[in-house]
């Protein structure tokens, strides 16, 4: 059994290779959960500083996490999506943590004055259902293109397809059992599992919302993020689900403050 001291060790070593490289999901079991605590240990350390916008600053680390994660694995082979097309934003019922779209919300309020107005508008309307019912594309995609692209959620970066017709099918409203590419996937597990524990370590919400009607009330509201650090459920009314198990996450939170892991693991 591993001192406390060889603990706090071997945390730091990892967050250190997990800083320069991100984590390395060709690593065994081991490598790969003190790499995930390693990252839970720093968005805690964001998230519990003094800035009013800690929640956003913890999503764009993640996203950094991620995206360094992604150069140094292996890329996917095979893969459909191709740039120019979209039409997984106009498909898919992205959902996103609080953190994420308080981040994309302000990008969009720093922006220009007319290009943000515009913006505005159009999330404000993808949040409505189209006149057929349907869900309308995201009111961020802008000729075919993510106009946020370096702040686009989780969900977005790791959204690949093996099939371009699964995604045509599924654009039909056909039932398609889609076949997702697996590096993607396990590199935003890794990242989204290390920002939910360190929400829940904080007692924030975790959850994970429908993004366009999240982003919509985060625009409409401009001291969300700060009134939901402060507790205040911001997205009342919002579809949601709980996201990442409970039990891995209390597992990524014992490691990243230092505690004794169960028999066995680590
Ligand atoms: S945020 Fe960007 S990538 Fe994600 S659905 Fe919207 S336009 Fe597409």
């Amino acid at each position: 059994m591993q001192s406390r001291q060889q603990r706090r060790a071997k945390l730091k070593e990892y967050a250190g290779l997990v800083s320069r490289k991100g984590i390395d999901l060709r690593q065994n079991d081991s490598h790969y959960l003190w790499s995930v605590m390693a990252e839970t240990r720093m968005l805690l350390d964001i998230l519990q500083g003094s800035s009013r916008q800690r929640a956003s600053e913890a999503a764009r680390r993640m996203h950094e996490l991620y995206e360094l994660s992604a150069q140094n694995n292996p890329k996917e082979t095979g893969l459909a999506c191709r740039k120019g097309c979209a039409l997984c934003c106009r498909l898919t019922i992205t959902s996103a943590c609080a953190p994420e779209i308080f981040l994309i919300a302000r990008h969009v309020r720093a922006l220009p004055e007319q290009e943000r107005e515009a913006k505005i508008a159009s999330i404000r309307l993808a949040a409505e259902p189209a006149e057929d019912g349907r869900m309308r594309s995201c009111g961020l995609l802008v000729n075919n293109s993510c106009s946020i692209y370096e702040k686009r959620p989780g969900a977005c970066r790791a959204y690949t397809s093996m099939s371009l017709k699964d995604c045509e099918d599924a654009d039909q409203g056909k039932p398609v059992n889609f076949a997702r590419a697996e590096i993607p996937l396990r590199n935003r597990t890794a990242h989204s599992y290390a920002l939910s524990a360190a929400l829940k370590a904080l007692n924030l919400p975790h959850d994970y919302y429908e993004f366009r009607s999240a982003l919509r009330m985060a625009i409409d509201n401009p001291d969300a993020e700060e009134r939901w650090l402060a507790g205040e459920d911001v997205f009342a009314g919002v579809q949601r689900d709980p996201g990442p198990q409970v039990q891995a996450l209390e597992l990524l939170i014992a490691g990243a403050t230092g505690k004794e892991l169960p028999a066995g693991v680590g």
